[in-house]
């Protein structure tokens, strides 16, 4: 009977994490077809899964064009997280920077700042889809800091990484950030084909076409070292 009681305890736990984690999607590592991107270092994305990253407060970045499942990926270790009952946020970058903006307004950036910097796994989606203003910047850079070496960031990006110095318009803000953030990092370049696009294409539709030229528009400026990031799906850094 205790052990029963134990169970539904730890799953309503499990499912509160979750809830307050806000994933866009649930997806789990398990449904990560990894033979659709043979360039991503599986054995070295499965040995992350055992979440020690989070106990060293290392990050893990996940960089690629569309539809290669940097999303998924994020949210999968995030669920992991969840499931081992860490404190998990899933946010995107602007949403992020929007929330910071709005409590310097309303006077709450301190406890703002505090209520980021105690979650175990923070989530940022999508840098680089919108460039970041210098306030913004330092707003984030503060963040960064709060969390260093502390906690955990998972950060994706279309954007190459030599790159990320274009999103933000305070360049010396903008190495500070990069700077912390990629020290003790797990780099993973995701250069395969749209896994989107794979469905579309399945289905035989004839705006797949189109959606294949929206797709390749979208790769990140620095893909033309495709071969270079290949070599080095799994960058360990720090
Ligand atoms: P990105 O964030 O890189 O644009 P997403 O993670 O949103 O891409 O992936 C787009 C969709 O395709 C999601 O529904 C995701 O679950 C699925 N997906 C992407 N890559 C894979 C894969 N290798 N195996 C299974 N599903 C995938
Ligand atoms: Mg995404």
């Amino acid at each position: 009977m205790f052990e029963e009681e134990l169970r539904e305890k730890t799953e309503r736990s499990v499912k509160t994490k979750i809830q307050k984690a806000k994933f866009p999607f649930v997806k789990t590592l398990e449904q990560f077809d990894f033979s659709f991107q043979p360039n991503l270092n599986e054995k070295e994305v499965l040995r992350l899964s055992s979440l020690t990253f989070l106990e060293q407060g290392e990050n893990l970045i996940f960089l690629g064009p569309p539809g290669v499942g940097k999303t998924h990926l994020a949210a999968a270790f995030g669920a992991k997280a969840c499931q081992a009952r860490y404190r998990v946020l899933f946010t995107t970058m602007e949403a992020l920077l929007e929330d910071l903006l709005l409590s310097v307004r309303e006077g709450t950036i301190h406890s703002k700042l505090l209520s980021y910097s105690r979650l175990d796994l923070l989530i940022l989606d999508e840098l680089g889809y919108t460039p970041i203003p210098r306030e913004q910047a330092h707003l984030l850079f503060r963040l960064v800091c709060s969390r260093y070496e502390k906690g955990s960031l998972i950060i994706t990006s279309n954007y190459n990484f030599e790159d990320w110095g274009k999103i933000f318009e305070d360049s010396a803000a903008a190495s500070a950030i990069v700077d912390r953030l990629v020290h003790h990092a797990n780099l993973f370049f995701i250069n395969g084909s749209s896994y989107r696009l794979k469905n579309k294409l399945k289905k035989g539709s004839s705006i797949s076409l189109e959606e294949g030229k929206k797709e390749r528009k979208e790769e990140p400026e620095g893909k033309n070292d495709a071969a270079g990031s290949r070599r080095k799906s799994v960058l360990r850094v720090g």
